[in-house]
């Protein structure tokens, strides 16, 4: 890919400490130069000490706008000047938007998502029930685009359970149409959940380094349902390859990736890339590497 830069080429980018893995850069870059905007998209590696300094440079260099990544996302969430109703109740940003020096801070990791269950596993949300595994910052998200796209109820299973309680706690009064539980992620889950699920989400890290769930996460999901794993890498997850094994349709956080990017980019630019180029760009990069 050749980028050719002008006097008028905008910059947009990604903060991140590491952000070097990042393959935000090659799939918005791709999507710059199919729509022919004259702008580039480029890392920065931000240490948590500078993220005050390197917002603050978003404004005073005339970025277009930026992304965030691990660690930063809700640090960011206190040093914009404004926030988008997603991002206010997830407690954290993944895009900012400079509007003319005023940052506005964005999260669309829940809506990228809710598009990705509906394109790779077909799933319609409404009345359905969820079991997420996690209670970080992507389960946040995905509360709150699930419970908003009409999850009838939604159990949180935690390592950590007092950290599942604690968001059940917090979301329960905020999302009323949802009806929210929390539970251990270990062995005795199973006994504490109502029935069997229709959707599992693993929002957790776990299968980034091909390790597996200590427990048969999967056997908690309806014959009918589906499991959606926010990791992804060149083989599929342990969870994914359980998934399979079970005939239950199931798919990897890639066309999440690629449908977040896309939504932070229609809030750059005010357009959409050209469909399924991002997530074209990420399929590619995982065969080529
Ligand atoms: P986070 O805030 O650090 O939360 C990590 C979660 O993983 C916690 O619930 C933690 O449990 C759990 N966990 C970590 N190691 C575990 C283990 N060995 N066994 C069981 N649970 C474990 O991280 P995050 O920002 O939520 O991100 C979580 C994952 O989602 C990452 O892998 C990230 O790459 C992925 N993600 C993907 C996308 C996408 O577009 N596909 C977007 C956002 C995030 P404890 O509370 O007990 O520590």
């Amino acid at each position: 890919m050749t980028i050719t830069l002008s006097g008028r080429t905008r910059v947009v980018g990604i903060m991140g400490d590491p952000v070097g893995h990042s393959l935000s850069p090659l799939m918005h870059n791709a999507a710059l130069q199919a729509t022919a905007i004259d702008a580039v998209y480029v890392p920065f590696h931000v240490t948590a000490a500078d993220l005050g300094p390197a917002i603050d440079a978003i404004r005073r260099l005339g970025l277009v706008g930026v992304n965030l990544t691990i660690p930063h996302k809700e640090a960011a969430f206190r040093l914009v000047d404004e926030l988008a109703a997603d991002a206010r109740l997830i407690g954290s940003v993944n895009t900012i938007v400079n509007r003319q020096g005023r940052l506005l801070g964005c999260n669309t990791d829940g809506e990228g998502l809710r598009q990705a269950l509906q394109s790779e596993l077909g799933l319609q949300v409404r009345g359905k029930t969820v079991l997420l595994l996690g209670a970080g910052g992507a389960c946040r998200a995905a509360v709150v685009a699930l419970a908003r796209a009409g999850a009838a109820w939604i159990g949180i299973a935690n390592r950590t359970i007092e950290r599942a309680a604690r968001l059940t706690a917090e979301f329960a009064p905020l999302l009323p149409g949802t009806t929210f539980a929390h539970y251990p992620l270990d062995a005795d889950l199973g006994a504490g959940l109502p029935g069997k699920v229709d959707l599992l989400v693993n929002t957790t890290s776990v299968g980034l380094h091909r390790e597996a769930f200590g427990c048969s996460v999967e056997n908690h999901v309806r014959a009918d349902g589906c499991i959606y794993d926010m990791v992804y890498g060149r083989q599929p997850t342990a969870l994914i390859r359980r998934a399979r094994s079970l005939g239950l349709p199931a798919a990897d956080g890639l066309a999440m990736l690629a449908a977040q990017g896309e939504l932070a980019f229609a809030l750059w630019f005010g357009r959409n890339p050209p469909d399924g180029l991002m997530k074209k760009q990420l399929i590619a990069a995982g065969s080529a590497g």
